[in-house]
């Protein structure tokens, strides 16, 4: 079988080249052309022919291909349906902010935690995604949109704990200084609260942003909308979280879905300010994107900005999410179950 160059760092190309007999800094070269988002080896002008030719025996850049694109004309978000070499299928979310711009990447096919809100574990549970899918779907993006991709965040289908070896391996891909040297601070990794996850990722990655799903702060309230939370229950979650930003020093992004009539009432909010009590951190509010399925539905804008300005009114920071490509509609996962 042929390597997929997409899995290697650099490291790892500078000795395969080796093991083609070439010498290390020419697969140097071959991993910048690929973090530059070179799809062929051809385009690798200044290796010699006979490497590209042995290149081509043993090696592959497999690609994420695009298969649909849908375009908010108000803005310049876009949401894509990524395909696999296998044939699944994932989703990615790209967004022009004033700082850059952002791509949000799947982890998996489908998902294995069952939030009874999303759309993305609807299916169950399909397969993880390679490191190199991962980066795959960046380099896909980029190549849509002509646009340099500056922000990743982890936050499309799946739960990156559930699949961390290989989300491990795409943020040091991403991070790699002879390549696309991203910056840790760049880069976003959203959890639906598995706690070991959260303490391996404070000890492994203490620059990358963490964001923790959280909706509800009750456990029996949590746990109907969420499993998870039956094996990590709120209290340890939440300890977890105080100590991930003592080892850190960074703050913590809570989402928090506004579901209508289920956890957007006055009284949630004050819930939510008693649990977060004194901890560095910062909540987002997201109007649920309602899932035909599902039969539950967002709170308004305006209840939003009113909850939002409860937990500000306690020195708890708090926006709502900007209605990104409010015409593309639907929550994540929504692209993927309409073929
Ligand atoms: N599995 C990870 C990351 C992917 S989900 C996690 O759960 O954090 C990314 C975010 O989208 C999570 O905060 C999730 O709770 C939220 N989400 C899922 N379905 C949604 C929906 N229908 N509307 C709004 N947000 C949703
Ligand atoms: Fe999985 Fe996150 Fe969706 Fe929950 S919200 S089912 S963890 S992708």
């Amino acid at each position: 079988m042929k390597q997929n160059l997409l899995e290697l760092n650099s490291e790892e190309m500078k000795a395969f080249a080796a093991a083609l007999g070439e010498k290390p800094f020419r697969g140097k070269q071959c991993f910048q052309w690929i973090h530059r988002g070179a799809g062929s080896f051809d385009e690798m002008t200044d290796l010699p022919l006979s490497f590209r030719e042995k290149l081509k025996e043993t090696a592959d850049i497999e690609p994420v291909r695009i298969l649909r694109v849908q375009e908010d004309p108000a803005d310049k978000t876009r949401k894509f349906l990524f395909g696999l070499v296998d044939g699944e299928t994932v989703e990615g979310v790209f967004m022009a902010y004033h700082y850059g711009n952002s791509l949000c990447v799947s982890s998996q096919v489908g998902c294995r935690m069952g939030c009874v809100f999303c759309a993305s574990g609807l299916d169950g549970f399909v397969r993880n995604l390679t490191a190199g899918e991962m980066l795959g779907q960046v380099f896909a993006a980029e190549r849509e949109t002509g646009e340099r991709i500056n922000h990743i965040v982890v936050m499309g289908m799946g739960e990156p704990f559930d699949n961390d070896e290989n989300v491990s391996r795409f943020l040091r891909l991403m991070h790699d200084p002879e390549g696309r040297n991203l910056s840790w601070r760049n880069m976003t990794v959203s959890t639906s609260g598995i706690i070991p996850g959260i303490v391996a990722f404070a000890e492994d990655f203490p620059q990358v942003n963490l964001a923790i799903s959280l909706h509800r702060v009750r456990d029996e309230e949590r746990r109907r909308l969420m499993p998870v939370d039956r094996k990590y229950p709120l209290e340890d979650l939440l300890r977890a979280a105080r100590e991930y930003t003592k080892k850190t020093g960074r703050r913590i992004t809570f989402e928090y879905a506004l579901i209508a009539g289920e956890n957007d009432r006055d009284r949630d909010a004050e819930d939510l300010i008693r649990a977060l009590r004194g901890m560095l951190c910062h909540v987002n509010l997201i109007p649920l994107n309602e899932v035909d399925e599902l039969g539950i539905s967002g709170s308004s804008r305006a209840r939003a900005g009113a909850f939002a300005e409860i937990l500000e009114s306690s020195g708890i920071s708090a926006t709502v999410r900007r209605k990104l490509g409010a015409s593309i509609d639907g929550a994540c996962g929504q692209l993927r179950r309409r073929p």
